[in-house]
């Protein structure tokens, strides 16, 4: 199984750090988290044939984490896109739908999309793998993580979340969390329906999980990295990946 950083910035822009994504491949079978600006182009450097993509999961509205999905649609278009296209999200991707089409006719019906709608207790299973979604603490804004289940380990996902319940118990042993890591400590208070390098350093220690990957970074955090990692490491013993976008982690 292979996880692909696709996107690893924020909406503070870096230069060479695209918006949130990130792909998971499961005997070859591509699942998509998040389509922020730009991960579209990284995709296309990291999967060879775009259109074996048939689940796309949002965690959350927010710009940053969907606003490719638009051009990913007129790609799959264009490639000839034989499949459908599921995407799950909270329950606003289906007015996402309709707005889509409203301000873009053209694209209606050129593909398959079917919108699914989480909820806390979603759960999608194939042969191959199993998700679910559990809900996050990104202030009164409605934000979901993931669980997947593949090949027998456990991978969570944060989206983007101040530090959570859910999540340290979704990620209870996982063998890899990519959790959200957006600005350094001292700035706290500037985000603080996300998580800083303290916060999520005691999130990965109290849920033990092996390997540990931040994401959803500002050009703070990474200008102050070595803090921010000495940071984590104050509570988090084990393996810490600050990854660069398109990086595969294998597990
Ligand atoms: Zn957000
Ligand atoms: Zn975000």
């Amino acid at each position: 199984m292979e996880v692909t950083i696709l996107g690893s910035g924020a909406s503070l822009l870096s230069p060479d750090r695209v918006l949130s994504g990130l792909m998971i491949e499961i005997a070859g079978e591509p699942l998509i988290f998040d389509m922020g600006a730009g991960v579209l182009h990284r995709l296309s450097c990291s999967l060879v044939e775009l259109t074996r993509i048939e689940h796309l999961f949002i965690s959350h509205l927010h710009v940053d984490h969907c606003s490719d999905i638009v051009a990913l649609v007129q790609s799959l278009w264009l490639m000839g896109y034989d499949k459908t296209l599921n995407v799950y999200g909270p329950k606003d991707i289906l007015k996402m739908g309709e707005a889509i089409g409203e301000v873009f006719p053209y694209l209606i019906g050129k593909i398959k999309i079917k919108s699914h709608t989480i909820s806390p207790e979603f759960q999608v299973k194939s042969k191959n793998w199993t998700v679910k979604a559990f809900p996050v603490n990104h202030g009164d804004f409605e934000a979901y993580g993931y669980h997947l289940e593949a090949e027998g380990k456990r991978i969570v996902y944060s989206g983007d979340t101040a530090p959570s319940e859910n999540l340290v118990k979704a990620a209870k042993d996982a063998d890899l969390l990519i959790h959200e890591c957006s600005l350094p400590d001292r700035m706290k208070g500037m985000a603080p329906n996300h998580s800083t390098p303290g916060e999520v350093g005691k999130v990965a220690a109290e849920a033990d999980v092996k390997t540990l990957v931040i994401t959803h970074l500002y050009p703070e955090l990474i200008e102050e990295l070595g803090d921010a990692l000495r940071s984590i490491r104050a509570t988090f013993s084990g393996k810490i990946i600050v990854p660069r976008d398109t990086q595969i982690i294998t597990l």
